[in-house]
């Protein structure tokens, strides 16, 4: 039986063991804290799913094919964690990145509808856009509980055989080779056939090599009256200002804030309050485009990282043979787990080889695959 060790529990680890457990491997997860805690990227208690990835199709197809993946593990689950509550975009030109994802979209046979920014009234109880040129309408995007399925995903990983393993692991060097097939969990030597290293924003700490940097991201939620909830009130982006949100979900309140890139940031130390000038640049958002919800209270926030890489294409690469590193999300690998795992799954197993994107050559800096098309 091939064996597998994949060092960290969050949604990409989690995900890729229970996928890889179900397909004959023998699995063991290592979590330095517990599947859910409250410093994984993973953790946040919602996450966006959306297809559009403006002028990308490889990122819009897997998205939907993640989309399906869901719709199985909540059927295992018995419990919901996907609400397809729709998105809206609002484009502010006419030629721009939304009008480049309604392209791919419509290629890829994915609904979506361009409609005029008047229409936004359908969507919202109160909006303005006046400064839109149009609206892009996805209607089976949406918002996941993302805490949860994080803990439902490791849960069903031990349930089809996976040993998760509670520690710290760190790399254990070959006579010639920097890394090996082995780890060290607080002291005790692991081995197996591959170790996936699986660490969001601990990666870069254990690998010099790794093209990523880690920065803090404030979440900050509104108390907002009833008609905001999820699904009746959809997610929304507005990539040019970086800004975008969902309606209340599971009574946390109305979600607004910012994909633009804070300050360097350290997951496992790093305060966990947000900056008072995020609450101020996500209420500065609301009163210019939902003002009735301006002077809303903040109900819940939540600090989170983001590891970035300068091109915002993720790493799958094989540091040292039979080692992989999988990280580099970008703020943007949440949605895309099930499929995700299954993609990783068939390069474990040779079926295929990582895309050239994923590698660790030097990347152009770029920022199209995120929701995000100004800087802080
Ligand atoms: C504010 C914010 C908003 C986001 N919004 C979206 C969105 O709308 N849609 C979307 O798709 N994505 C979004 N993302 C990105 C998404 O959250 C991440 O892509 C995803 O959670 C990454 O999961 P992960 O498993 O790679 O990392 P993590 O969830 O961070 O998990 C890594 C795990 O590795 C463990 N670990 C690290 N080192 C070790 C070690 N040495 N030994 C043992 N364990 C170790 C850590 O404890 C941690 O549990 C957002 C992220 C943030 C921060």
């Amino acid at each position: 039986m091939k064996s597998v060790i994949v060092v960290g529990a969050g949604i990409w680890g989690s995900s890729l063991a229970l996928r890889l457990a179900e397909s004959g491997w023998q699995v063991t997860l290592v979590e330095q804290h517990k599947p859910g805690h409250v410093r994984q990227a993973s953790a946040g208690e919602t996450r966006l799913l959306r297809c559009a990835h403006g002028s990308d199709a490889w990122y819009a197809g897997l998205a939907w094919q993640a989309r399906s993946g869901w719709r199985r593990l909540e059927e295992r689950a018995g419990e919901r964690l996907y609400h397809e509550a729709g998105m809206v975009w609002f484009a502010r030109t006419p030629d721009g990145w939304e009008r480049a994802s309604a392209r791919v979209l419509k290629e890829l046979g994915i609904d979506c509808e361009l409609l005029d920014p008047a229409e936004g009234s359908r969507f919202f109880p109160d909006f303005r856009g006046d400064d839109l040129s149009f609206l892009l309408w996805e209607p089976h995007a949406g918002v996941l509980r993302a805490r949860r399925a994080t803990q439902v995903t490791a849960g069903l990983a031990v349930e089809a055989g996976v040993r998760l393993v509670r520690g710290r692991a760190v790399p254990v060097a070959g006579d010639d080779a920097p890394y090996t097939n082995a780890v060290e969990v607080d002291g005790a030597p692991l081995r197996a056939d591959r170790v996936v290293w699986a660490c969001g924003a601990w990666l870069p700490g254990l690998f010099d090599e790794v093209p990523i940097t880690v920065t803090k991201q404030d979440t900050v939620h509104f108390a907002v009256p009833s008609a905001w909830s999820v699904p009746e009130t959809p997610a929304w982006v507005d990539y040019g200002a970086s800004a975008y949100g969902h309606g209340d979900v599971d009574g946390v309140g109305m979600k607004a804030t910012s994909d633009a890139e804070g300050p360097p940031y350290e997951p496992e130390h790093g305060p966990r309050a947000v900056d008072a000038g995020s609450v101020e640049q996500a209420r500065s958002y609301l009163r210019r485009r939902f003002p009735t919800l301006a002077d809303s209270p903040v109900l819940f926030s939540q600090v989170c990282q983001y590891p970035l890489t300068p091109d915002a294409e993720w790493v799958i690469a094989e540091i040292s043979p039979g080692v992989w590193l999988l990280g580099g999300d970008s703020g943007h690998g949440f949605k895309h787990a099930p499929a995700l795992a299954g993609y990783v799954a068939g390069v474990l197993d040779g079926d295929h080889e990582p895309e050239p994107r994923f590698g660790l050559h030097d990347r152009t800096p770029s920022r199209g695959l995120r929701t995000s098309g100004q800087v802080g």
